[in-house]
């Protein structure tokens, strides 16, 4: 049977290797939605290749220019945020991979979680901000959700090997980033280029930031506790610099099932599209004997703060974890326009959770307000150093 698919953020790097992937699985997979928010011109490209049902340009200021671009088409073309969810809940679509960095898709998503499709999950924000109304409305739905997210495709596939009530631990791999091994004062004043350094992954810059100051992991702490509805105890960061394990799980009977593969996000943008089963694919296969050996430590939660910040937010739920995402978001941009230093990243954030009210039991407002909230909260801090 064929499978719809529809991207919600087409353009950017999860979307064109998804692009890349539907294209060699065959006639099987049919791109049915795209969506980009400025990219028009990559947009108006993939339209016209992959012919798909439902178009969306969410910023509108860039509809008429991509109108122009695309010309005659039997596409339905939307746009704003309104076009998120169309091209989200269309009932031609199986699949929605989310891959819209921040917090814009988050109602799109929850919408294609309501309408019962498969949700193959790329980016943090769905599961961080709102994964406890994200699995409530799957569990009521139906709605799968398979995890993108390198690691948590790992976890995924490592826990076919056994069941869910049989997991002992969680082990999330982190390759350390550009700065693994350094000291707070080293890093304290890093430049822009050499937090972009990624030694093993090639990310978007938002991503690559978030895996210098270890967010990155702090947030998938908090997506794995949702996905795989574990508690936070039982979730551990190991740093693995050849990012060769991807994660893994560690079963009561003390087997550990490792999930390896280069790094390439094409595999387990595939996998969430097979599941459950496995097909060839372009990914190149691994040869460990070129690889040599892996290796592995235990991270600096004194260094890395935001690890230790990314558990205390997983415990604690409600608000705090869409204001722990949303003040990262908003100081990582601050970051990339040279208005701050590496290490006030970190303490934006640690500023913004000390003050927040956390709200239990949030409901979509009261998660989009905290991100609102925490935003306004870092400007206040910029003002004040100022
Ligand atoms: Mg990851």
């Amino acid at each position: 049977m064929t499978k719809r698919i529809a991207i919600l953020g087409s353009t950017g790097s999860i979307g064109t290797n998804a692009l890349r992937v539907i294209e060699a699985l065959g006639a099987d997979y049919k791109v049915a939605a795209l969506t980009a928010h400025n990219n028009v011109e990559l947009l108006a490209e993939q339209v016209k290749k992959f012919k798909p049902k439902v178009a969306a340009v969410t910023n509108p200021k860039k509809l008429d220019a991509f109108k122009k671009l695309l010309g005659e088409t039997e596409t339905e073309i939307h746009s704003g945020n309104e076009g998120l969810e169309a091209a989200a809940s269309d009932r031609d679509v199986d699949i929605v991979i989310a891959a819209v960095v921040g917090a814009a898709g988050l109602e799109a998503i929850l919408a294609a979680a309501k309408a019962g499709k498969i949700l193959a999950i790329a980016n943090k924000e769905p599961l961080v901000i709102a994964g406890a109304l994200l699995t409530k409305i799957a569990k009521e739905t139906g709605a799968k959700i398979l995890p993108v997210d390198s690691e948590h495709s790992a976890v995924f596939q490592a826990m076919q090997a056994g069941d869910a009530k049989e997991v002992n631990r969680i082990i999330l791999t982190a390759s350390g980033g550009p700065f693994r091994g350094a000291t707070k004062e080293q890093i304290k004043n890093a430049t822009i280029e050499q937090t972009l350094a990624h030694p093993t992954w090639n990310m978007g810059k938002k991503i690559t930031v978030d895996s210098a100051t270890m967010m990155n992991k702090a947030l998938e702490i908090i997506e794995a506790k949702w996905l795989f509805d574990m508690p936070v105890e039982k979730i551990e960061v190991l740093v693995h610099p050849e990012s060769i394990i991807h994660s893994m799980v560690e079963f009561v009977d003390g087997s550990v099932i490792a999930q390896m593969s280069g790094p390439d996000m094409c595999l387990p943008i595939q996998y969430a599209l097979t599941f459950p089963h496995r097909v060839k694919g372009i990914t190149k296969h691994l040869r460990l004997e070129e690889i040599g050996s892996l290796t592995f430590e235990k991270p600096d939660m004194e260094v890395f703060k935001a690890l230790k910040m990314g558990y205390e937010v997983a415990r604690t739920g409600g608000t705090a974890a869409a204001v722990f995402n949303a003040a990262n978001e908003a100081a990582v941009k601050e970051f990339l326009e040279g208005k701050i230093k590496f290490v006030n990243i970190v303490e934006i954030i640690e500023y913004c959770l000390n003050k927040h009210k956390v709200k239990t039991d949030a409901t979509l407002n009261d998660l989009l307000s905290a991100d609102d909230w925490a935003r306004n909260e870092v400007k206040e801090w910029l003002n004040r150093v100022r």
